[in-house]
């Protein structure tokens, strides 16, 4: 179905309109584009082809996009794939919700197809950035960027894309404080104050699977986090 050697996007939308004329302009621009018209068959072909980023409209029939969300995030496999959500007017809730769950950003329908294509190549982008050297080293906790894997005193750990690089980015500015908009801008690649809170959830999950390293991460009260030296 998608040709080898281009890297693959999937589309999880049910409006054949919008997935078609995605799938159109994503492939002008060199990508693979792969479609899924509900939830459950886009879950598995996330799982069978492993995309290099999923485009998730939030309102699906059957499985809904959030719940779609959570189980990339939760499958190991498919974890590390970033998403942009694909929502309406009026869905504010459920986008904060998806950001939470682990999505990458998000575009409000109608959306232009220009500035979509634009925001993949920036997480994508991000991805590489956020870790920098090929690989990263302190306090046990290492992060190898070209594998996408990271592990604590040699044993692995599952992140998701967000985490992967939320740890990339305070690693390699270690010993600097860096505030809430700061991150939601290096790793997000957006400001939005009012998702401030996204960081510290994150900050939170990310410390849970550091497990023993995960003082390694200190808050700084009023300021934001700082990665120790
Ligand atoms: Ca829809």
């Amino acid at each position: 179905m998608a040709e080898p050697g281009k890297p693959k996007i999937l589309i999880i939308e049910d409006e054949a309109d919008i997935r078609e004329l995605l799938a159109y302009n994503l492939r002008k621009e060199g990508f693979a584009a792969l479609e899924a018209g509900d939830g459950r068959l886009g879950l598995e072909m996330a799982r069978t082809h492993l995309p290099v980023l999923v485009l998730l409209d939030l309102m699906l029939p059957g499985m809904d996009g959030l719940t779609v969300c959570r189980e990339l995030e939760r499958d190991p496999s498919t974890a590390p794939i970033p998403i942009i959500m694909l929502t309406a007017k009026g869905e504010e809730l459920d986008r904060v919700v998806g950001l939470e769950l682990g999505a990458d950003d998000y575009v409000v329908k109608p959306f232009s197809v220009r500035e979509l294509i634009l925001r993949i190549r920036n997480i994508l982008k991000r991805q590489v950035q956020a870790v920098g050297a090929s690989r990263l080293s302190r306090h046990g906790v290492t992060v190898n960027q070209s594998a996408h894997k990271a592990n604590v005193n040699g044993k692995d750990v599952d992140l998701t894309a967000t985490e992967f690089r939320l740890l990339g980015t305070l690693m390699r500015h270690a010993g600097q404080v860096l505030t809430r908009e700061q991150l939601l801008d290096s790793v997000w690649g957006y400001q939005f104050e009012g998702y401030a809170r996204t960081v510290d959830t994150h900050v939170r999950r990310l410390r849970s699977k550091l497990g023993d390293a995960a003082d390694m991460i200190e808050t700084v009260r009023g300021v934001g986090y700082r990665c120790k030296e």
